[in-house]
């Protein structure tokens, strides 16, 4: 097995030099049929280290994704304009009950493109609780830190040094001491790093190590023909094993309409890799006569990370503009069930938060160089909810609802955020809660954020890390996958994106989802 070689340091005009075996739109001319070894379906951070894997483990790969590439002409800074480039559903994809947006990216390097490259390991609690609760043996940081290591190492993963922290991130890290509480520098897969906080955009410096400058090239180099503008429909099957996948090709940005779809494609492979994404695989095995579904688990136990965000207002300059857009952590709370974060995102985006309209709207964009934004993401497993197909459509239906208890968590993390924001020395929060004040100047108007006046409606929740519709159980009446990943129903159907994890896994999910996906593509490797 050749061991990782680490991206190439010359990989921004990589998709010039892949030319022969990146096809994009224009190159499609008609129906096409291929063969392979393996067909990995989605290329974002799951399927792009499982194809790489299986490429450098000899086998003949092709790697499908429905999105495009981009390059860094292709970024729009604008933060609308760029969600309705890079997001399903222009970035307005929403649950249904309890209302909550959830981002999910079409573009070759999947959610990596616009993610905020944030790398962090579950603690053993989780893996105990996973290990205990679905009958899993193997899934632990003992197996699974050399996979863990082995990214860490080809991403260039490592703490946010000082330099690129900008002043909003490291009085995150001062409120943080102020009150004893502990924190650091959040670990991220990029290489320079010049702190320009746009990461949510694309980063036009790639610094950041998102798998269209990574592990995609890295699957190239090692022979892996990679199809994008592709839409995988369907999953052929004969019996308990699959046979291939057939779909059509999509126009960029326009997939959906009638007129945004031309050639027809199938391609046969030995064994398949569904990566399509946890919103996505699961509609995908309905949309196929029900695959893998004799569990009846297919498209349940949807989970995720709420997360929610307090703007503070400095009295002096902070200059939000600059620093990593999220550099900073906290660890402290994960036992209680959540995490503490920094963040920044295109002001269009962040004014969501901001109260009121016209003048009293501008007012609160005009205090945006004094702006800090904190946030704090929930281990949510108790609120559940469900993955649909729409009638003759691959976008899904989701239905999820609150848990009271994880309500109670999203309260107690917005006091302790006011909490260092007024301990770092800020002279106002906005809490971004409906039905309470919109402004808070003090600790003592902030205790009521954790507290019954804080409705569940009210809250402005935002969920972009998903998981557990295609779950992982060691007990084939109770999951879709076994510890493999390999579907209990089929012999060579595997599934490889965060729709395995049997439990949202507390921190952010990008890694752990990586490392589930390399040691699957090397058990199947060998079964190949
Ligand atoms: C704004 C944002 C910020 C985030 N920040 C972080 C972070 O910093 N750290 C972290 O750990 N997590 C972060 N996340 C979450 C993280 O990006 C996802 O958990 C991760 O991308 C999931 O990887 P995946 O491979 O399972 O699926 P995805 O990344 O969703 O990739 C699935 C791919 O499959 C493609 N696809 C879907 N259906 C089809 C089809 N029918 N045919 C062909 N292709 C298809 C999609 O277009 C997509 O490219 C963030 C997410 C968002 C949206
Ligand atoms: S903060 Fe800027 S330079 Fe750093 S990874 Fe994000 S987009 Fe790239």
């Amino acid at each position: 097995m050749p061991s990782d070689p680490g991206p190439d340091a010359a990989s921004e005009d990589w998709l010039v030099a892949a030319r022969e075996r990146v096809r994009v739109f224009a190159q499609y001319e008609g129906a096409f049929r291929e063969e392979a070894d393996v067909v990995v379906v989605g290329s974002g951070p799951c399927g792009a280290v499982a194809a790489y894997e299986l490429a450098a483990a000899g086998h003949d790969v092709i790697l499908l994704e429905e999105g495009p590439p981009f390059t860094v002409r292709d970024f729009e800074l604008d933060g609308n304009l760029s969600m309705t480039r890079t997001m399903r559903e222009g970035g307005l994809r929403m649950t249904r009950g309890t209302v909550m947006p959830t981002m999910q990216a079409i573009a070759l390097g999947g959610g990596s493109l616009v993610n905020s490259a944030i790398c962090v390991r579950p603690p053993d609690a989780v893996f105990d609780r996973w290990a205990t609760g679905f009958d899993l043996e193997r899934t632990n940081r003992a197996e699974l830190d050399p996979h863990f290591d082995a990214i860490a190492t080809f991403l260039g993963i490592a703490p946010t040094p000082d330099e690129v922290q900008g002043r909003r991130n490291l009085l995150f890290r001062d409120a943080c001491n102020a009150l004893g509480v502990s924190s650091e520098p959040i670990e991220r897969s990029v290489r320079g790093c010049r702190g320009s906080g746009e990461c949510f955009t694309g980063c036009r410096s790639r610094a950041k190590q998102s798998m269209d400058v990574s592990y995609v090239p890295a699957a190239l180099r090692a022979g892996a023909r990679v199809f994008t503008s592709v839409q995988v429909q369907q999953v052929h099957s004969i019996g308990r094993r699959v046979t291939g996948v057939s779909g059509q090709v999509v126009a960029p940005f326009s997939r959906g309409s009638r007129r945004g779809r031309s050639h027809h494609f199938r391609i046969d492979a030995r064994a398949i890799v569904l990566a399509a994404g946890c919103t996505a695989t699961p509609v995908l095995l309905k949309q196929s006569g029900d695959l893998a579904n004799a569990s009846g688990q297919v498209g349940e136990n949807l989970q995720f990370h709420p997360g929610l965000a307090i703007a503070g207002i400095f009295p002096e300059p902070v200059d939000p503009q600059f620093g990593a857009t999220q550099g900073y952590q906290s660890l402290a709370f994960l036992e209680e069930g959540f995490k503490l974060e920094t963040l920044w995102a295109p002001p269009p985006l962040l004014s969501m938060r901001f109260p009121g309209f016209g003048e009293e709207l501008l007012s609160h964009f005009a205090e945006i160089p004094q702006m800090a934004v904190w946030d704090a993401i929930v281990s949510a497993n108790r609120s559940l909810g469900r993955v649909r197909a729409r009638w003759r459509s691959l976008d899904p239906v989701l239905h999820w609802a609150i848990h009271p208890e994880d309500v109670a968590i999203l309260r107690r993390s917005l006091k302790v955020i006011a909490e260092l924001f007024f301990a770092a020395g800020a002279r106002k929060i906005l809490p971004g809660v409906q039905g309470i004040a919109e402004v808070m100047t003090s600790l003592d108007q902030a205790r009521i954020l954790d507290s019954d006046a804080v409705r569940p409606e009210n809250l402005v929740l935002g969920g972009n890390h998903v998981f557990c519709t295609t779950r992982m159980h060691g007990d084939p009446t109770r999951g879709v996958v076994d510890e493999d990943g390999r579907c209990h129903d089929l012999e060579n159907l595997y599934i490889a994106d965060t729709g395995i994890f049997p439990q949202c896994p507390s921190v952010n999910p990008m890694l752990t989802g990586m490392a589930l996906a390399r040691r699957q593509a090397r058990l199947l490797g060998q079964r190949l």
